[in-house]
This record gives C-alpha cells, structure tokens and sequence, in this order.
C-alpha cells in the first residue's frame, strides 16, 4: 500500500516509535528512523522487511538538528510522505517540584519538535498533493493525571496542533490527525512501574497490575504493534477523509 512512499518517524528506535516503523515498512514504505539507544538493532529489524533504511540522529529538542533532519529526508528519499511526530519523554513531579529544564525538554521535544518537523514536510505533501501526518499525542492529549503537568501540557497542545493543521490543509489531499495510546508497556513506561515497585514494596507484575487497575479498564497493555496498524489505517485511501482526529487506543481509559 505505500510502495516507492517513505516514512519518517521521530523516535523510532525504540517502543511505539519502532512499532511504526515495522508496520509502515510492511506496506512497503521506505523508513527514516531517528532516536538514540540500539540505532544498530532497530535498523536492522527495519531492514529484514526489504525496505530502504535510512538514519538522523537529530536531538529533536534542537530545531536546528530538526532542519538537518528534514533536508537529509529531503535529500536522500526525496522527502517523507508519511510524517510520524513520536519522539517523547516523561518526568512525573509535582509541578512545585518540578524542574524547569525538565518542563523545557518536554515541551520541546513532545510539542515544538512537531511545528517543526510539520512546518517543513507540508510544502513538499502538498506539491504532491499526497501527504499524512501523525502525531502521537496520549491518553494525556485527552484527560489529566497528578504529577504530569508538562506532558499533559504537551499532550493536549499537540492535539491542539493537529486539528489546526488538520483545516489548514482540509482541501488538500494530506490529512492530519493524532493517535492517543493509553498504557504502552515501553522503557517510558516501565521506569514508571520500576518506581511504582520501589514505592509501593511490591514485584514489578504487582506494580503493572496496579498500574492499569488505575487507568486502564480492559486490564491490558495497548501495544506497539496495535498502534502500528492504526497508522497504517490512517496511511490508507480509506481515512483520506480522517482529518484533525485524536483517536485513543486505550483499553477504555478515556471512556470513564
Ligand atoms: P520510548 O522511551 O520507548 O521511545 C522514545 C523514543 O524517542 C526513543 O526512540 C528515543 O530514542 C526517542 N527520543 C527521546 N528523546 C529524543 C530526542 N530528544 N530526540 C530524538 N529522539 C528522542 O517511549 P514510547 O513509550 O515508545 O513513547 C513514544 C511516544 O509515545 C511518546 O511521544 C510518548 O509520549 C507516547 N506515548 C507513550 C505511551 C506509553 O504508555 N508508553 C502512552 C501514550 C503516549
């Protein structure tokens, strides 16, 4: 379904990010990966679908990497027709406590980094006049909890984001919409269970059941691959009239 398209996706070296980029790339997409970690691991998982794979380093906190970013797409793939806005971090503290570098990082990374990325992928999507734009929004795009104020700040302005973009380009044939995962048991999530454990002096499996008793009524993690499958719903002529949604995948988190 997206043979001679490439994707872009931003954070995609681990967790949802690499659970993108597999379900994108068996649609035949080719893959521009981004993130730090296991570089080496996630691109060779990429490259046994038989896509082109490509790799930025950008620090997506850092709009000048983010415009490196964007030429080299440009440059090496002719351009992301699929854009993925998934890089993020987390710190949870009460928002007295909370440090401010912390607060700037994650308004950076899980905010601005997508008015950047967007700002300069959208020209070539519309000479194309084929494009889609996906950010990773949350559960937190939706609701509240204690203790997150910088992502939940961050969460809802990118589904903010989305809907504005999502009419400035309704005419044209590039959609933009927002997923909002709820529980992803990904490394962002497990040092929130490996601090529950601490905390609470339960094992780590008691810490992830209480964790989604919490939140979560379907008592499951959603995972990477699942939300995969829905950007590939969104990639598809099927939803090209899907335009400024924030669409949870949350085991009924949102519905209480
Ligand atoms: P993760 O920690 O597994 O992956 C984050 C990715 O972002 C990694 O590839 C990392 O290298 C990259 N990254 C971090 N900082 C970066 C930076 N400055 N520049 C470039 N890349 C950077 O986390 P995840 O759980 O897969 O999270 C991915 C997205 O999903 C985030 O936006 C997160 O907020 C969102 N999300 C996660 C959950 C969950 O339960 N895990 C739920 C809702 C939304």
């Amino acid at each position: 379904m997206l043979k001679g398209k490439t994707a872009l996706v931003t954070g995609s070296t681990s967790g949802i990010g690499l659970g993108i980029a597999l379900s994108l790339a068996r649609q035949g997409a080719n893959i521009v990966l981004n993130g730090f970690g296991d570089v080496d691991a996630a691109r060779a998982e990429v490259t046994r679908l038989g896509v082109r794979v490509g790799y930025h380093g950008a620090d997506m906190s850092r709009p000048a990497e983010i415009d490196a970013l964007m030429a080299y797409a440009h440059n090496e793939f002719g351009g992301a027709d699929v854009l993925v806005n998934n890089a993020g971090i987390q710190h949870v503290a009460n928002v007295e406590d909370f440090p401010v570098e912390k607060w700037d990082a994650i308004i950076a990374i899980n905010l601005t980094s997508a008015f950047h990325t967007t700002r300069l992928a959208l020209p070539g999507m519309k000479a194309k006049n084929w494009g889609r734009v996906i950010n990773v929004a949350s559960t937190h795009g939706l609701v509240a909890s204690a203790q997150k104020s910088a992502y939940v700040a961050s969460k809802h302005g990118i589904v903010g984001f989305t809907k504005a973009v999502a009419l400035e380009t309704a005419t044209t044939g590039v959609t933009v919409n927002a997923i909002c995962p709820g529980w992803v048991l990904t490394p962002l999530v497990q040092k929130q269970v490996d601090a529950r454990a601490q905390n609470e002096g339960v094992p780590v499996d008691e810490a992830k059941r209480r964790l989604l008793a919490e939140k979560q009524p379907s008592l499951q993690f959603t995972t990477p691959e699942q939300l995969g499958e829905l950007t590939v719903f969104l990639c598809s002529d099927a939803a090209a009239n899907v335009r400024g949604v924030a669409w949870n995948m949350d085991g009924g988190w949102a519905a209480q």
